[in-house]
């Protein structure tokens, strides 16, 4: 591994040991610039967390994303570089179902074909940059189609109310490699992918380092840990949610952190339930899409087959139910009874709420930042708040911030 140039002066530092921390380490180190992580947990990968049962042997569930994709082109890039492209694995194909009015049902039980047969000509006149989900999706889509089946789709997607958040932050067109497998996993979850970026040469990872203040002093930035120690860097990226940023961003350029002290973000109670396959009589699914609650999605792990095992990860509204009414409701769900459950786990997640004058906010924030960067003081900032919260958009930006201070 690469050491900094000088003991006590990091060339770059990054705050956050998450998919677009570590993509952010990768490019950086790749221009030529050793990275050091900082990670506040034990773990790297933030929301990018599989996570496996005591007891339980080999099994996991994935407790944030499950899914990457063939149009996820800087993603498939790192993994070419990293030796990862050849080992990805086939996602098993399953189904979605609606869970509403305690039953589950069909996806297509909820749609109503005469209202979207006449409303989607209204799609591609929309301009989708200007307006909110609801405004796009409820017009080209039909109001009764966006409440039935594709807001509670959205909501479940990004893990809260989808109707106020930018219609063109929740899916971005990719070009896809059509040589590579259009959905996709890795063999032990996608959590191999940020372990691997973590043993990268020219990346270094610190966990249990939470950032708790950055300042700027003698031409450097200094940054303090909870424990009381500080580093001192050349360049500073922060890769951590939006109120952690804002927070941190106070000490070295408040114009930055104005431009993105409104954004919200939402606190998701995740519970990981693993049962025998011989207890659960539900057929295969892909998840769950929570019409009228009380959680928000359901994600099986049906997609890779375990000998023993079958698993789901339920997303609840954060700080709502407790764990036992999350696994009654979880359970009912299943069609289970709670004592089936083998093992049970419980994350927290939390992502970001976009509202719709959001481009304008990113615009000011990158504004400062390139203000700081053109004073002598490289400022990157980077996560799932930029472009839209997939791990394609995270590590987009990683890598467009990236290229502004090392490539240029
Ligand atoms: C339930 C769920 C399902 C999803 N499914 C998919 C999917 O299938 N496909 C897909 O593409 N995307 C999916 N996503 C979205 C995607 O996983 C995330 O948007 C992405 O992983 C976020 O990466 P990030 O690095 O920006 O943020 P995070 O993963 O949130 O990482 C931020 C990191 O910063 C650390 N941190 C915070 N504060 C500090 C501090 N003060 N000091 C040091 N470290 C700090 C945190 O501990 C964390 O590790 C899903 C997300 C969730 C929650």
């Amino acid at each position: 591994m690469n050491q900094p140039a000088s003991s006590d002066l990091h060339p770059h530092l990054v705050i956050g040991g998450g998919i677009s921390g570590l993509g952010a380490a990768f490019f950086a180190s790749r221009a030529g610039t050793p990275t050091l992580v900082l990670e506040q947990q034990s773990r790297v990968g933030g929301c990018m967390n599989t996570q496996g049962f005591d007891g339980l042997g080999d099994f996991w569930v994935e407790a944030g994303s499950h899914s990457c994709f063939n149009s996820y082109g800087h993603l498939l890039e790192i993994l070419e570089r990293i030796g990862l492209l050849s080992k990805i694995q086939a996602k098993a194909k399953a189904s979605y179902r609606l869970w509403r009015g305690g039953q589950r049902a069909s996806i297509l039980s909820a749609l109503h074909p005469l209202e979207l047969l006449t409303s989607l000509p209204r799609l591609f006149k929309l301009n989708k940059e200007k307006l909110s989900v609801y405004e796009y999706y409820g017009r080209g889509l039909g109001r009764k189609n966006y409440s039935d089946l594709f807001g509670p789709a959205f909501r479940s997607v990004i893990c809260q109310t989808a109707d106020d958040y930018p219609a063109s932050a929740l899916f971005r067109k990719k070009p896809r490699r059509k040589e590579i497998l259009r959905s996709f996993t890795m063999p032990g979850g996608l959590a191999e992918i940020p372990r691997a970026l973590a043993a990268q040469d020219g990346i270094e990872v610190r966990l249990e380092s939470a950032v708790v203040g950055v300042t700027l002093e003698e031409g450097a930035y200094r940054v303090e840990l909870d424990s009381g120690a500080s580093l001192r860097a050349q360049a500073l990226t922060l890769a951590v949610p939006p109120d952690v940023a804002t927070r941190l961003l106070q000490g070295v350029s408040p114009a930055a952190a104005a431009a993105i002290g409104m954004i919200g973000v939402a606190e998701i109670d995740s519970l990981l339930l693993a049962f025998d396959k011989k207890d659960l009589k539900l057929p295969a699914i892909a998840g769950l899409i929570s019409v009228d609650g009380p959680f928000l999605s359901a994600v099986s792990r049906d997609f890779l087959e375990h000998p023993q095992y079958r698993g789901f990860a339920f997303h609840f509204p954060g700080g709502r139910l407790d764990t036992e009414r999350q696994i009654e409701a979880a359970c009912q769900a299943l069609d289970v009874a709670p004592s089936q459950v083998a093992a049970v786990r419980q994350e927290h997640n939390r992502l970001p709420s976009l509202r719709k004058s959001h481009g304008d906010w990113m615009a000011r924030l990158n504004q400062a930042l390139q203000a700081t960067t053109a004073a002598g003081h490289p400022l990157a900032v980077t996560g799932n708040w930029f472009l839209g919260v997939s791990i394609e958009d995270c590590v987009t930006r990683s890598h467009d911030e990236m290229t502004r201070l090392f490539a240029g």
